[in-house]
């Protein structure tokens, strides 16, 4: 256990955002430096408890009380081991998860949980600035070759554990640089892209290709894929957007988030000192924002620094309550009302608001929306009003994978919910086919695309006749410890057990040998004193 009494004594601390009017002239990260004394202290509040519901609340089964043992006792070295033994990618889960591993923190129940999320990417800076986080290549090669389409989290994190097993890797990517949506999706205040790239220098060095530019389904065809490598694993992300075919909806000046977002991105990567406005920008515009939630706050943030003359972000649902509410007991995931970076840099919240129509000028740009207040879904008659505006970004979710091109070609078959069928090895209906990620889940988190990557690699490992025994942290059937229904009657958790780690079995052999290398699989290369195993 960490400090015994530090759970009484010391109180939660979250590093402070920098000044808006600061950070609004940049596209940097938000968040000033937290310094490591501090950080000791915050992990020290973890009480190691019997049965650690964070574990569960973590898709990753991350081993946080052993980690946050570990920088409380000054051993930043192990605790980046441990950290990496279930986490290929924490500097990505630890700028951009939503922790809901803190949500499950037992001294969440009548308490401030741990920071963990704060601890995890003090750990991966530390490790990543010492030295620490070196190529791991593999051993021995298999002679066998994986396909895999897409690099964002899901991809990237197939990949590298295929690579590690010894299978000859290639990643396609059709962007012009990999990432998938954490490097044109999520904007750079929120993850700056350097990140990626000491990531990806990382998987090139263990020996996984990137071909960029190159669209699976187009640029190789599915017949060439499938008679060239031994397996394909789908990761293409879940990238149809939900839209909005009211009257109007023709107009200029309407667009997704997703056309939005990456034109901004691509700008500040071409210069982040001062980005050129892109072919669609906020500059001097009224915006409104439809849409309420994470994809929302980033077009939020993002019309902000071009210079937005106004933004409001509408949502249709009502304001959710300030506090946990008491039909979303601990452990879940609640529901609650959160400010983002972005949200305390400016704009306007409207709640319970329903679209009805969008208004045009004279020259065929939207000009205002028609709005009334919303009960439920449906309209509340007499309460028509009209915003003016003539910027609007489209921020309502994601409605599956893109089926034309590969996946038709292929003949995948696709589940209830219009994402790509899989088995419970992550197996398509196509033979050497498998689908992990948001193309096989529908949209999600970057927890969950890299536990369904670490996933689906072992099913693939075995399907290609390895012996590396990688993890698997979760089947495709498993889904957030979330409680939506105010009845109470149904909770959507884990389809396995809720208050035991998907990784038992890992925690169970770190127990028995303090040696990070002890659950190293033959076939890996002997890793340096303190890298661990950093594909298990
Ligand atoms: C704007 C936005 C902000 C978000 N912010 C957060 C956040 O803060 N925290 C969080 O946890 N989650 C966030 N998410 C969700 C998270 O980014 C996704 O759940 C996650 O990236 C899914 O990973 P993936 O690997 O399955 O797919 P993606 O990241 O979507 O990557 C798929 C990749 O496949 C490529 N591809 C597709 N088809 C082909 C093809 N035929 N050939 C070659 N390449 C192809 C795409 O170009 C893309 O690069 C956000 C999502 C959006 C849209
Ligand atoms: S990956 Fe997310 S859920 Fe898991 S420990 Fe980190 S912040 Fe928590």
């Amino acid at each position: 256990m960490a400090d015994p009494k530090g759970f009484i004594s010391t109180p939660r601390e979250t590093p402070v955002r920098r000044p808006v009017d600061l950070r609004l002239r940049d596209w940097h990260e938000v968040y000033e430096p937290f310094p490591s004394g501090r950080l000791e202290r915050q992990a020290g509040r973890c009480m190691d408890c019997g049965i650690p519901f964070c574990h569960s609340g973590c898709p990753l089964g991350n081993l946080i009380p052993e980690w946050n043992d570990l920088v409380w006792r000054h051993d930043w070295r192990d605790a980046a081991d441990r950290l990496h033994a279930t986490n290929n990618f924490p500097e990505f889960t630890g700028r951009l998860c939503p922790a809901p591993c803190e949500a499950a923190c037992v001294l969440g129940i009548n308490s401030d949980p741990v920071t963990i999320k704060q601890v995890e990417v003090e750990i991966i800076d530390k490790a990543f600035a010492s030295g620490w986080v070196v190529p791991l290549p593999p051993a021995a090669l298999s002679g066998r070759t994986v396909a895999v389409i897409g690099s964002g989290p899901a991809g990237l994190a197939a990949a590298q554990q295929l690579t590690r097993a010894g299978h000859a890797v290639t990643v396609f990517e059709r962007d012009d640089a990999a990432g998938g949506l954490l490097r044109y999706g999520i904007p750079a205040f929120k993850l700056e892209k350097r990140h990626v790239d000491r990531r990806l220098a990382q998987m090139r060095a263990e020996g996984t290709e990137f071909r960029c530019g190159v669209e699976a389904g187009v640029d190789i065809t599915a017949d060439e894929l499938r008679s060239t490598c031994d397996a394909v694993v789908l990761c293409g992300g879940a990238r149809v957007a939900r839209d909005l075919p009211l009257p109007g909806r023709s107009l200029a000046g309407i667009h997704q988030a997703m056309e939005y977002l990456p034109l901004a991105n691509h700008a500040v990567a071409a210069n982040q000192a001062d980005p050129a406005d892109p072919a669609i920008s906020a500059r001097g515009r009224h915006v409104v924002i439809i849409g309420g939630g994470d994809t929302g706050a980033d077009c939020l943030g993002t019309t902000h620094r071009q210079g937005a003359a106004s933004v409001t972000q509408l949502e249709i649902m009502p304001r959710p309550p300030a506090t946990r509410p008491g039909h979303q007991p601990w452990p879940t995931y609640p529901m609650i009302y959160r400010t983002s970076g972005a949200h305390e840099e400016g704009g306007e919240r409207a709640y319970a608001v329903s679209t009805l129509e969008f208004l045009g000028d004279s020259g065929g740009r939207v000009r205002a929306l028609r709005l009334a207040d919303a009960a439920g879904f449906d309209p509340v008659p007499g309460t028509e009003h009209e915003l003016p505006c003539d910027l609007v970004l489209l921020a309502m979710g994601f409605t599956g994978a893109e089926r034309p091109g590969l996946l038709t070609d292929l003949g995948v078959e696709f589940d209830v919910r219009g994402n790509v069928g899989r088995d419970a090895s992550y197996a398509t209906s196509v033979p050497g086919v498998f689908a992990a990620g948001d193309m096989g889940r529908g949209q999600s988190l970057i927890v969950w695309a890299i536990a369904e990557g670490r996933s689906a690699a072992a099913a693939v490992d075995a399907y290609l006749g390895g012996a590396a025994e990688l993890p698997k942290p979760i089947p495709p059937t498993a889904r957030p410890l979330v409680l939506t229904n105010p009845e109470g009657t149904e909770i959507p958790v884990r389809q396995e057990r809720l208050w035991r780690s998907a990784h038992d079995i890992e925690r169970r052999r770190f127990a028995r040998s303090w040696s990070p290398r002890a659950i190293g699989a033959s076939r890996l290369a002997p890793v340096p004193r303190g890298h661990g195993d950093h594909a298990r």
